[in-house]
């Protein structure tokens, strides 16, 4: 070797060195100095007292009096930025779960995953979090559980600045403090709120990881507030989209309501399926979808979605087991063609149709019996509107399920898949007067009425459904 040689050499060791520990420093320097946070002052954001509830506003100075830190955060931050009304409001703070417990009477401490307290207000729920600290400190115990990247139980306490790094999103990362009325923004979260833009904090690879709800939960901001998911942020989801697979059921189960019946879930379904997350989630449906021809399926459910999102936007209730009921429909229809090709009569097939599917269904998303004992009802009464005569029809409405099926009815034969005439028939039929409805059922195929009267036993029921 010559002595030039040994000279770059050990330059390049002392490069490399110089590198690793400057490395070292800026690593320790996230974890130890966070950055400064911008603070804008009460007079520089749109966050007025008038629009916070009175509930949220007790809390916030209770635990102000008693000596503690406390912010609004969270979704009542970014929604009062953006001049909306937030559906919650969520408050964090530095005192410990057992010393909010103590200020408020009307307080339950809830949750193993991250635990919090709840101060109930009659309806109103408000959610205090204490401050949770970052990922790498040292011995926690039971207090932190990662496993495989995800975060499964998470109470370790830190600071404001910590806990601001620890949220998912810049946008949801604001802290209103009730000592000056002023905005901490540890994220640049006011800057995305300006631009209209979803952006997770930190790596998004890492983000996604300990939490895969967060995909969700981007696609859900994204759609309600009509702001884009940042192209950092967007690119890892449809490859990550699988781990979606190990969240539990019942947890997808309220997110897919969080998603879907906020008033914005045509364009949160479009947004599901652009970035993969809608298979994980129904994948009998998302199969049925890939399957067909034509277009109808995916046109059904755009169509129940929409009409969910006007009935939300005119104020009217919805529920879950309808929606639910169309989002499978197509994948009920593909097994009941294939059970009815192998020999079961109509109403057989619905019934063990119905079964299949939800069980299958349930494994990913859980769906509670109190949605899927209707949803089947919903299911099972559509092949009975084909039948109106005798006194079938005059039975059929009176079937405590009759509206909501009718409905799916009218649904299905918006987009085709049911025939117009038969929607008419029963639209008259439902909007008639007694003696109407008499003369539509005398009108019916008088033929086969005559001939099912003289076959009938006295004691032979209509429908085994
Ligand atoms: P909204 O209540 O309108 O649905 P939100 O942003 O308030 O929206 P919440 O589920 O109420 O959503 O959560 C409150 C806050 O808690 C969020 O704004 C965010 O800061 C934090 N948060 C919630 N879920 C997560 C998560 N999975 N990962 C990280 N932070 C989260
Ligand atoms: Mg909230």
């Amino acid at each position: 070797m010559r002595k030039g040689d040994l000279c770059n050499a050990r330059q390049a060791v002392l490069l490399y060195a110089l590198f690793s520990y400057a490395q070292v420093l800026i690593v320790t320097d996230q974890q130890i100095h966070l950055p400064e946070p911008i603070i804008i002052p009460r007079s520089e954001h749109r966050i007025s007292r008038a629009n916070i509830s009175d509930n949220a506003l007790k809390v916030l100075y209770r635990l102000k009096n008693a000596g503690y830190e406390a912010y609004l955060v969270g979704g009542g931050v970014r929604d009062l930025s953006l001049g909306r009304e937030p559906k919650d409001f969520d408050v964090a703070t530095d005192a410990r779960p057992e010393d909010v417990k103590n200020l408020f009477r009307n307080c339950r401490l809830i949750g193993r995953r991250f635990r919090l307290a709840h101060v109930h207000f009659g309806p109103e729920i408000i959610e205090v979090a204490t401050f949770r600290a970052l990922h790498d400190g040292g011995d926690e115990g039971e207090e932190r559980v990662i496993e495989d990247g995800r975060i499964l139980r998470d109470n370790v306490y830190g600071t404001l600045a910590e806990d601001a790094m620890r949220r998912d999103f810049t946008i949801n990362a604001l802290y209103y403090n009730i000592a000056d009325f002023s905005v901490v923004d540890h994220a640049g979260g006011m800057a995305d709120l300006e631009s209209g833009e979803i952006r997770l904090i930190g790596d998004p690879q890492v983000r996604f990881r300990e939490d895969p709800v967060r995909m969700l939960r981007a696609v859900r901001f994204a759609a309600k507030l009509g702001f884009r998911i940042h192209p950092d942020t967007a690119d890892p989801i449809p490859e990550m989209a699988e781990l979606l697979e190990h969240i539990p059921a019942a947890r997808l189960f309220d997110e897919i309501l969080k998603l879907l019946m906020a008033g914005a879930g045509v364009e949160t379904f479009e947004l599901l399926r652009h970035y993969g997350l809608f298979a994980p989630l129904f994948p009998q449906t998302e199969e049925s979808l890939r399957n067909e021809q034509d277009s109808t399926s995916g046109m059904f459910i755009a169509q129940a979605l929409k009409n969910t999102d006007e009935r939300i936007a005119e104020g009217k209730p919805v529920t879950p087991a309808f929606l639910f009921a169309a989002l499978l429909w197509p994948a009920l229809q593909q097994r009941l063609r294939v059970m009815m090709e192998e020999g079961l009569s109509e109403p057989q097939a619905y019934q063990e149709a119905s079964r299949e599917v939800l069980a299958e269904q349930v494994q990913t998303v859980a769906i509670p019996k109190r949605f899927s004992m209707p949803m089947r009802e919903i299911w099972t009464l559509q092949q009975r509107f084909e039948r109106r005569n005798g006194r079938r029809a005059l039975r059929m409405v009176s079937h405590p399920r009759f509206r909501a099926a009718y409905d799916f009815l009218l649904l299905r034969a918006q987009v085709g898949d049911a025939p117009a005439d038969l929607a008419e028939w029963w639209r008259e039929f439902y909007e008639g007067s007694e003696a109407q409805r008499q003369h539509m059922v005398d009108d019916s195929s008088p033929r086969r009425r005559r001939r099912r009267r003289r076959r009938r036993s006295p004691k032979a029921s209509e429908s085994s459904d």
